[in-house]
């Protein structure tokens, strides 16, 4: 696979922005609580999609590409955490 398709991620966050959220994240001692506040509001409406006005020009599949990163970034610091 080349860097480019790596790289490119249409219609959601530009992948550099999210893996520097994501390292912000996993830094922070208060990730569990940036990680809630990030994701409040991002529930499916009855089509399946993300209901928060911030994908009211774009609309998301639910769970959305912030859902998805919060999970993982979770995850991450979780698996981190336990070792
Ligand atoms: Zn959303």
């Amino acid at each position: 696979m080349s860097e480019g398709m790596i790289c490119r991620n249409p219609g959601g966050a530009p992948m550099r922005a999210m893996l520097g959220m994501a390292d912000v994240l996993l830094a922070s001692p208060d990730r569990r609580i940036i990680c809630d506040r990030l994701a409040e509001g991002h529930r499916a409406d009855p089509a399946g999609r993300c209901e928060h006005p911030v994908h009211a020009d774009r609309p998301e599949r639910h769970p959305c590409s912030l859902v998805r990163l919060v999970r993982l970034v979770d995850g991450l610091g979780r698996a981190v955490e336990t070792s």
